[in-house]
């Protein structure tokens, strides 16, 4: 074994390839078992390599459900869940250690899941020159020369090597824990990785899940706590393993993009763009790569429901994309593909635009105002149908009601007004449904 990686993690398995950046310890095989509920507790063992810990923010504001009920056990069927997070427990130095040393040596007495945030630095790297990238915890080494303990710090690297095989599941939060994110990005020199990378395709829990991803810069909260939930109850042995997709991201949350549930879409259908920043139609000209980004944000908010890249005007970026962030840079410029995918929408749009504003006018029209020949309106006047567009709609709504009867009363209608009709004997408009039969019989 290399001096290097010795130093990095001396008691554990290592495997020497040639790649750059191959990871300095795997996980043990381990064979698989199958959910064994019912649980009372589940340890959840929170782990940040190289993070600005925005996941653990972003978690912490989730809502359906909260990090607290999951805490409290106040989900129903679920077990609780005991997290060990480095700046949320209460426990400190060898106090707060001592739980994950127990759960490597197999002595928690309960499942546990490993949380991991940020991504994984080759810790070769910083051994080379006698330091650490993300360490966690300190263990002996013994004694120097002058009788001085030597402490050497614990990548949290190989925490994740020591407890990933007998985790119950490995949840890899935010996309640098999942992809690698912006410290792997082209050039970084921590050689930064995934945990899929880390691990590598064969890892496999003790329950025999492999990696679960839950992307984005920083992810939705929900996304995180309810895969949570949701794995919790297939370990439960209540509820069957949600479904993932072919790289471990919940498929309900990530099979669809930002686009197709973007408030904006309408824009973009309709072919209107947004010029610059606070305009309310679709982003892509300005940069948005929404069209082809898995992410929920759109429909989800990103706290309570509320707020999100576009919903609030922002463009998006790719940030839940395992190609983020060199695939979508340079940011705020207009994707190549507008030229075709937006032309084609201005052209469509355009036509498709003006026809349905017709069909708007004509719903934006009351029966009694037809008749009346006034819209009732202190706030304005209220445009009446052009002649070319009372042709269009008669056609337009002679189609939509063939082959049903439409709306409308037969007979002397005036007993519906209450008393005379009032003085208006020519409707402004006379449509199939804007009219009333006993009139049509009249003006025969
Ligand atoms: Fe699609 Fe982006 Fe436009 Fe929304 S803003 S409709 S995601 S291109």
């Amino acid at each position: 074994m290399p001096e290097v990686l010795e130093r990095v993690a001396p008691n554990r398995v290592v495997q020497n390839t040639p790649a750059e950046h191959a990871p300095a310890t795997l996980p043990e095989p381990k064979a698989e078992r199958h959910p064994l509920g019912p649980l009372k507790v589940v340890h959840a063992f929170w782990l940040s390599g190289m993070s600005c810990d925005g996941c653990s923010i972003s978690v912490l504001g989730a809502t359906d459900p909260t990090v607290e009920s999951l805490i409290n056990g106040r989900v129903a069927g679920m077990p609780r869940v005991d997290l060990h997070h480095c700046v949320l427990s209460v426990d400190v130095g060898e106090d707060f250690i001592h739980s994950y040393l127990l759960a490597e040596r197999g002595e928690l007495g309960a499942p546990y899941v490993v949380i991991y945030e940020g991504s994984i630095a080759d810790e070769r790297i910083a051994a080379a020159t006698g330091g650490y990238f993300s360490a966690m915890g300190t263990e002996k080494l013994g004694k120097d020369e002058n009788g001085d303990e030597i402490n050497r710090p614990i990548p949290t690297a190989e925490w994740l090597a020591r407890l990933a095989p007998g985790a119950a599941a490995v949840i890899a939060i935010g996309t640098c824990a999942t992809w690698g994110g912006i410290p792997a990005a082209a050039g970084n020199p921590t050689g930064s990785m995934s945990l899929m990378d880390f691990l590598g395709r064969d890892y496999r829990s003790v329950f025999g899940l492999p990696i679960i991803n839950i992307p984005g810069c920083s992810p939705v909260g929900d996304n995180f706590t309810e895969t949570v939930a949701m794995v919790l109850l297939f370990l439960q042995g209540i509820a069957p393993l949600p479904e993932f997709d072919d790289l471990g991201r919940p498929a309900w949350l990530f099979n669809d993009t930002v686009h197709q549930r973007c408030v904006r879409a309408g824009f973009y259908e309709e072919g209107t763009f947004a010029k610059e920043y606070g305009d309310k139609e679709c982003l892509v000209e300005i940069g948005c790569w929404g069209p082809v980004v898995q992410c929920n944000i759109t429909s989800r908010g990103a706290i309570n429901h509320m707020g999100g890249c576009m919903n609030t005007g922002g463009i998006c970026i790719g940030c839940t994309m395992p190609g983020f962030p060199d695939t979508f840079s340079p940011f705020y410029k207009k994707p190549p593909g507008t030229i075709l995918s937006s032309n084609a929408s201005r052209a469509y749009g355009s036509v498709i635009r003006r026809l349905r504003r017709i069909t708007q006018e004509f719903g934006n029209q009351e029966v009694r105002w037809n008749w009346k020949g006034e819209t009732p309106s202190g706030w304005g006047d209220h445009a009446k149908p052009t002649f070319l567009r009372r042709g269009i709609h008669y056609f337009y709504e002679a189609w939509q009601q063939s082959g049903s009867t439409p709306p409308g009363r037969k007979g002397d209608d005036s007993k519906f007004w209450g008393a005379k009709r009032p003085d208006a004997a020519k409707p402004v408009y006379k449509g199939r449904v804007t009219s009333f039969r006993g009139d049509e019989d009249k003006n025969k």
